[in-house]
């Protein structure tokens, strides 16, 4: 089950953080993997890990992906180098903190440019390539915060996260006649260098309402995204996966053993 050894796989965001896990889980089945990000130094880095972690092949391309322009010549670049494309994880994104009070239209701007308009444009700059694929895959990040749960500051994030879940589900209409899934992953807390950045402090609390005692790995998110990925999920369309452990499940701190 889940051989994803010959399955040609671009990650967004795949430099570091969830992209990286879930880039690393390919990597090890052996499958030919490309990488997005802004930073060219990271890129390389991550690339020579993945190499190491088994990857057929690897391919990096750096630039932005809030806007179509860019986003587009990045996917393309990335199929050409690949040969095709077989599955897509749309995982890049932001997490910056504003109150409602304090937030701008910058900030607002900002958040929908890279986590809505990013997740929009690299969709569809990948559709040919996954139409050709016969078994293309849509794996987009999205998380509990939005769709599930709030966090005071977050606002905006939420509602990118939550406008994910509305775009996969007509998408997964649109693209079904292509057999093209289009599913998402919702993780709760993953420690990676983004989260790592909100301090110590953040991270002490939210382990604690965790029931399973642990923030998540970027590999959890991984294996989630193979599965979503393999053969044997080729019937799953339109759906999210929770990967929290169990994180959203207690109805207030005293439900907590
Ligand atoms: P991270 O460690 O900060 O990594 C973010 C990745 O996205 C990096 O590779 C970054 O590289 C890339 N990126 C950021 N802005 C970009 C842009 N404008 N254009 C192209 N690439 C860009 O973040 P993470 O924690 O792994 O989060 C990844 C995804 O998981 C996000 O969608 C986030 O919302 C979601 N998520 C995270 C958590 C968590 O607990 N960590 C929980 C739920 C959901 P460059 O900076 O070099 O561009």
């Amino acid at each position: 089950m889940f051989d994803l050894s010959d399955v040609r796989v671009l990650v967004t965001g795949g430099s570091k953080g969830i992209g990286l896990g879930i880039a690393t889980v390919f990597a090890r089945a052996g499958a030919k993997v490309a990488i997005t990000a802004r930073s060219v130094a990271d890129l390389h880095t991550a690339a020579d890990g993945l190499r190491e972690a088994g990857a057929s092949e690897v391919v990096t391309v750096s630039g932005d992906i809030s806007t179509r322009a860019t986003a587009t010549s990045i996917v393309q670049d990335a199929v050409a180098a690949l040969g095709g494309l077989d599955v897509l994880c749309a995982n890049a994104g932001i997490f910056p903190e504003a109150t409602l009070k304090e937030m701008t239209e910058e900030n607002v701007d900002q958040i929908l440019g890279v986590n809505v308009k990013g997740t929009v444009f690299t969709v569809q700059a990948a559709l040919p390539a996954l139409e050709k694929s016969g078994r293309g895959r849509v794996i987009l990040t999205s998380s509990i915060t939005g769709p599930i749960t709030g966090y005071p500051g977050w606002s905006h994030y939420g509602a990118t996260k939550a406008a994910q879940l509305g775009f996969l589900r007509t998408a997964a209409i649109e693209l079904a006649p292509a057999r093209i899934t289009v599913n998402a992953i919702l993780p709760g807390n993953v420690l990676t260098e983004g989260l790592a950045d909100m301090g110590q402090d953040y991270l002490d609390g939210m382990t604690k309402t965790i029931p399973l005692g642990a923030l998540g790995t970027p590999e959890d998110i991984g294996y989630a995204a193979a599965f979503l990925a393999s053969r044997e999920a080729g019937y799953i369309t339109g759906q999210s996966l929770v990967v929290d452990g169990g994180q959203i499940l207690p109805e207030s701190p005293e439900a907590m053993a």
